[in-house]
Formats: structure tokens, sequence, C-alpha cells
């Protein structure tokens, strides 16, 4: 999943930061929480203990009023009326309009006065309020209880009126209105609520009735001990170590005060301040929402950083890797700008370096390769150790007639064994022995018939290091080279240089030789004449003179041979003519040894030479060639224009005896014969004939089978007149 780069930095990036940030932001709402809800609680207790306190002040107000009505000093006249004590005690409730109403009871326990009569007379030494004003303190304040008379709750008030003795004179006594109780709380709630609280306070008494709160209907209805499933104890618990309650019935989280006991007031009374839990938790609420939204920015801003940062660290990168890939299948690969950071900016500059580094041997490798496929040189190589074949150039595949993909993989013995010349060549190079005896870097020559010819061939064996270590060896290489051609004409160089320097010799004898000669067969036609008588000499003298002429004619070849621009006169020459002429001169004689003897000779452009001595070269191997034929045979004589070479061609063929290979290497040394009337000079002076026409004179035989020869004029330099 996280295999790219972006995607790992991206993922490490937002580890790295909102880890800390959220163990961070953990503690942090941890201790504001707790902070949030000491001060909501503490808030909370304030306004409870100042709820108290004022209700406190409303309880000790009522009974300062009442103590002051009992003070009254009408009412403290024994002698006094009931109608003047009827008037202060109107005048007391019309001045305070939180009481209901008021009255006097006798020393006797008997309701003497009321503001409008309507109780008078009752006896109320039964009720509570009445004992205990009397008994006590003097005076009293009760709970809050249903009233009979108002039908509603009420508190009731009351306190000793005592003579100026000090002698009791009966009991005054006040209804209290508990609205006036709860619009002082209501005063509270509005507090709270500009303190930020919502919810509102209430009191309850020992016994959990609900005294007085927002809710009339629940003032003496409700028992919230009951509600809440709370025992008295509990809730002294809850009271005493200000504990935080939750309402599960109305959702509120509600604290407690004690309203403080005084002398007359008796009462359990609980002062609570009651907050929804909502409310509570809006705080935190809000600070979690403050969180989220801190997170969220946070998130954000490292994600946008951490995808710029990435593309900053990944797009070159990227660059670099599609570049590589490019180049790794053989696209252009231009140099990339190092415009990134430090580290990708070294590997920009390395990747470039490395890419020309690798076109340049790219390039030299092909160079190499083109040079060896194009080199004249024959390039074998081969491992040594499994002997299979490395390196087959195009030289080699055109010598052995072997595609490369058939060689290259292939071992030595496995080529050999498909291809009938590289046995051959193998044989013949001697490779085996040049293995076995480890005799590398070797230089030799070695002759092979190949395709029927014999070919000489120059080679060169060593040893390739292995490219990883340069110690071990591992590859064989045989470079070799064709020379046959260049033997060939290093031996047409030689047998000219032999022909001058015998030319040279024979021109210097021939002349001493020939004018005594000359005297000789004189002398002897002189001799045979006169000594006619003796007719068995006869055959004698004839044998003698005929010799005398062959040594003349044999002096006569060597002085042309020796100078034969003596006496060159080049004509327009019908090389057709020559040829045909030389046909009619010698079929008689062919026909008569049972030779078949053809002619063909195909139209052919005028040249300029020396007919005669055209004449006698055609002649020269004509006669060769018949006599080469030992019985029954043919001879060809042909010529023809070779017009992709620009050359003449004349053949003379024979299908006569042929030559072995060393006669063949001694054609055209002087006095070479292997005839017993030859003289060894026929060819010598052809060769030298053709090679100052400016032709060649080529030759291929067969033992057995019969040779040929042909002469090779060239057409630039003969058709014109010089
Ligand atoms: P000669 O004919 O007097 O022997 P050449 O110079 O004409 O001298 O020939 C030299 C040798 O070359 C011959 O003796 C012969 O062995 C060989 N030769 C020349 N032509 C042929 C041929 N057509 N067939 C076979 N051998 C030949
Ligand atoms: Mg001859």
């Amino acid at each position: 999943m996280l295999k790219t780069l972006r995607a790992k930095l991206l993922f490490f990036f937002l580890f790295a930061t909102l880890l800390p940030l959220l163990f961070v932001g953990y503690i942090t709402f941890q201790s504001q929480k707790i902070e949030t809800n000491q001060q909501l609680q503490q808030t909370m207790y304030t306004m409870a203990d100042n709820l108290a306190i004022s209700i406190e002040e409303i309880v000790n107000e009522r009974m300062a009023d009442v103590t002051i009505l009992a003070n009254n000093t009408i009412l403290r006249d024994s002698t006094a009326t009931r109608e003047e004590i009827r008037e202060e005690l109107r005048i007391f409730v019309s001045a305070h309009s939180i009481y209901y109403g008021a009255l006097f009871v006798n020393p006797e326990g008997v309701v003497s006065v009321d503001l409008d009569n309507t109780i008078v007379g009752t006896d109320v030494t039964d009720r509570l309020w009445y004992q205990q004003a009397t008994n006590q303190n003097g005076i009293y304040f009760s709970d809050i209880f249903y009233s009979d008379v108002i039908h509603q709750p009420a508190i009731v008030l009351a306190s000793v009126v005592k003579g100026e003795d000090g002698e009791a004179l009966g009991v005054v006594s006040a209804i209290f209105d508990v609205n006036a109780l709860w619009e002082r709380l209501a005063h509270y709630s509005k507090q709270q609520k500009s303190h930020g609280l919502e919810g509102y306070a209430f009191l309850v008494n020992g016994r959990g009735d609900i005294i007085a709160h927002p809710n009339e209907n629940l003032i003496l209805s409700y028992n919230y001990l009951e509600q809440n499933d709370l025992t008295s104890d509990m809730f002294d618990g809850l009271v005493q170590n200000r504990n935080l309650f939750h309402s599960k019935s109305n959702d509120m989280i509600q604290t407690f005060s004690r309203i403080a006991k005084a002398p007359g007031f008796d009462n359990e009374w609980y002062l609570s301040i009651s907050v929804p839990n909502e409310r509570m938790n809006s705080p935190i609420k809000e600070l979690i929402l403050k969180y989220l939204v801190l997170f969220g920015c946070v998130v954000l801003i490292t994600s946008i950083g951490v995808i710029k940062l990435s593309s900053y660290i990944v797009k070159p990168l990227q660059k670099l890797v599609f570049a590589t890939s490019d180049f790794a299948f053989g696209k252009k690969v231009y140099p990339l700008a190092p415009d990134a950071y430090h580290e990708v900016d070294t590997l920009t500059r390395t990747f470039n370096m490395m890419t020309r580094r690798l076109v340049e041997r790219e390039k030299s490798h092909r160079k190499s390769t083109l040079i060896l496929e194009t080199t004249d040189n024959g390039v074998l190589a081969f491992q040594q150790s499994s002997q299979r074949v490395t390196t087959f150039n195009r030289q080699c595949e055109q010598l052995f007639g072997l595609a490369k993909e058939q060689a290259l993989g292939a071992t030595l013995d496995q080529v050999i064994e498909q291809n009938g010349a590289f046995k051959t060549f193998i044989d013949c190079s001697k490779l085996s022995d040049v293995l076995r005896n480890q005799d590398f870097n070797k230089k030799y020559e070695f002759e092979c018939y190949l395709g029927g010819q014999k070919r000489i061939f120059f080679a060169s064996v060593s040893t390739l290091p292995k490219l990883n270590n340069e110690e071990e060896l591992e590859d064989v290489l045989l470079i070799f080279i064709d020379i046959t051609d260049k033997r060939k004409i290093e031996q047409e160089l030689i047998r000219s240089e032999k022909l001058q320097l015998v030319g040279q010799l024979a021109a210097g004898f021939a002349h001493e030789i020939r004018n005594p000669l000359t005297t000789i067969r004189g002398f002897m036609q002189i001799f045979h004449q006169s000594d006619a008588t003796k007719d068995e000499h006869k055959v004698h003298y004839d044998v003698m003179i005929k010799e005398i002429d062959r040594v003349n004619s044999i002096i006569g070849e060597l002085l042309q041979m020796a100078n034969p621009k003596s006496g060159t006169s080049k004509t327009e020459t019908n090389i057709g003519e020559v040829l045909t002429d030389i046909h009619t001169l010698y079929e008689p004689e062919a026909n008569e040894q049972g030779i078949k003897m053809r002619l063909q000779v195909e139209p052919l452009p005028t040249v300029y030479l020396d007919r005669s001595k055209l004449h006698q070269v055609v002649m020269n191997l004509v006669k060769n060639g018949l006599e080469a034929i030992d019985g029954s045979g043919s001879l060809a004589l042909s010529a023809y224009e070779n017009t992709e070479r620009e050359i003449i061609e004349i053949k003379v063929e024979d299908t006569g005896i042929g030559m072995n290979p060393q006669t063949m290497e001694k054609l055209g040394t002087p006095f070479f014969t292997t005839k017993e009337t030859g003289t060894g000079l026929g060819l010598m002076t052809s060769f030298r004939i053709v090679e100052e026409i400016g032709g060649k004179l080529l030759v291929t035989s067969k033992e057995g089978v019969g040779t040929t020869f042909m002469i090779q004029l060239p057409l630039y330099e003969l058709k014109m007149y010089r």
C-alpha cells in the first residue's frame, strides 16, 4: 500500500505531527476539562452559598418582622382593645406585602384577634407554632406546610408577646407567602444566567419535600429524595462533601448548601443550584470542537506541506526514473538539468555522466563490431574451457558458408560436425595442437584445400583475458587472412624478375653462341656436300645440321625473350583472326592425333598490339595443350569480352594430363620441362610477352583432368593506339 515515496512521506509526516499533537491535545483537553469542571463547580458552590446566605437573611428578616410586631407597644399593652390590636396587625400586614395575614392568640391559646375575624375563638394550643413559640425561644419559624386557611403552601411565623413585666400576654403569628421566597430564588436564577449558567435554584427540606421551586406545582407535592432514589444519609453525604449530584430524572447537575439554623429557625433546609447537564458539558463540547478544528487545520496544513515537500523530493527523482527507463529501452536521453537539491543534483550529474559514457562506449562498441565485421580478416573466438564459439565474423560466414547464428554458442566440435569446410580449415590450422601445447601468441602460415582450391592462410592465435578477471584466461582468439592472392602476386613478381635476369644473360650468350654456330653449320654443310660419297655419314650430317638448327631456334627464342621490345610493332589486331589462323594451322595435326579442336570466338573490339607476339603466345599454349593430350581428347580455343571487368579473355582448354602442384609452381621457370624434347622456354616466353602487353596469364589445372590457360588483356589500354 505504502509503496511510493510520496505515500510514505505523507504517512510518516502525518504520523510524526499528529501523534504528538494528539498526545498534547489529549493532555490539554483533559486538564482543561478538569479546570472548566472545577470552575463550573466553584461557580455553582459559590452561588449556592450566596443564595443560602440570602435565604438565611430572609428568614432573619421575617423573624425580625415578627419580633418587632411582638414588641409593638399596643400589643404589649394588656389594656389594649381587640380593635386596637387588629388595627396594629392590619398596619403590619399592609406594610409587608409578603404576609397573607396575622393573628393574635391570648394566653389561653385561643385566637382573640384576626384580620377578618374568621377564626376568632379557635383554640390553637395544639398547633406546633403555638407550642414552639410559647415553650422555646419565644419565636418560631415553621417549615412549609399546606395551609387550610389560604389553601396553598405557607410558612407560619410566631412570637410570644410579653408585657412590661415580662409576663406573657399572648402569641402573635403571621402567615408568610412562600412566593416571596421563590421570587428571591428567581432573582438569583437570573443572576445565575448572567454568570453563564442555565438552570434554576430550589429549596428542599430535610424530608426531601420541595419547598420552593420555579414550578409551583412541585412544592410539597414532589419528594426529591424519593424521586432520585436517595436515602437521607446519602443526601447528607452529598451536602457534607459538597458533591455534585446528577439527577437522572431531569438530567440536571445539582449542588446543595445547607441553610444555617438560628434560634427559632430549627428547620433542615437545603438550597440547591441546579444546572442542566448539557450546559455542564457544553464547554467540553466547545473544547472538543476547537480541538477538532485545530486538528483539522494541522492535518490540512501538514498534508499540503507534505504534498509540496514530497513533490519537491519526488519530482526530480521521477524525472531520473523515467530517464533511466527510457535509456534502458534504448530511447535517446538528453542530459537532465540539475535543478533540484544537492543529493539529487549529484545523482543527476552522475546519471548524465553515466549515460554519456555508456553512449560513448556503445558507439565504440558498435565501431569495433563494424570493424570486426568489415575487416578482411576472419575472426573466430571461443571459450577455452567449454570451446563454445563467442565470435564468428562475416569473413568466417563467407569462408565457411555458415551463418553466424548457427555458430555462436555452439562448441567447436558441433560446428565441425555441421560444416565440412570448417572442419577442413580447423584440421589444416592444427588448432588442436596449439591448444594442447597452450602455444598462444603464435603466428603461422598454413595451406588448406577449400572448395577444391588451394588456399594459403596466415593465422595468429592468442588469448583474450576474462573481462572481470585479468588473470584468468577466457577466450581463444584466432585471426586469419587468406593470403593466396598475395602469394601468387609474389610468385609472379619473382618469376618476372627471374625472366629479366635470364633475358639479360641470354642476350649475352646468344650472340656469342650464334656466330660460332653459324660458322659450324656452314662448314658442316660443306663437309656434307664434299663428303657425298660416304652415304653412311649422310644421316649423321643431317642429324647434326638439324640439331644445330634446333640450338639456333632456342637461341632465337632466347634472344626474342631477352629483348622482346625489339621488333615491337603495334598494329590494329583482330584477336578473332589470330585465333582462327592458329586453329587452321593446327587442326590437321590435331585431327591426325585424334584430338578434337574447337574454336569459339565472339565479336571483339579491335585492339592495338604486336600481332605476331600474341600469335606466338597462343601458339605456345596450343602446342603445349596438344602435347599434353595423350591419345584422344579435345582442345578448345575461345575468346570473349568480359564487359564487367573490361578485359578480353582468351582461353586455351585441354583435356590433357594436367599438372600436379609441384609442376604448377615451377611453370615459367626457364628450361623447366617435363618433356623429353622440350626446351622449357615456351611458357617463360609467353609469360614475358603477356606481361609486356600489359595483361595476365593465369593457369588452372587438375592432374588427369586437364589444363586451362587464360590470357587476360586490359581493354582500356589496348583499345587506343599508343
Ligand atoms: P616445353 O613445352 O618445351 O616443355 P614449356 O615452357 O612450353 O616448355 O612448358 C613447360 C612445361 O609445362 C611442360 O614441360 C609441361 O610439363 C608443362 N605444361 C605446359 N603446358 C601444359 C599443358 N597444357 N598440360 C600439361 N602440362 C603442361
Ligand atoms: Mg612448350
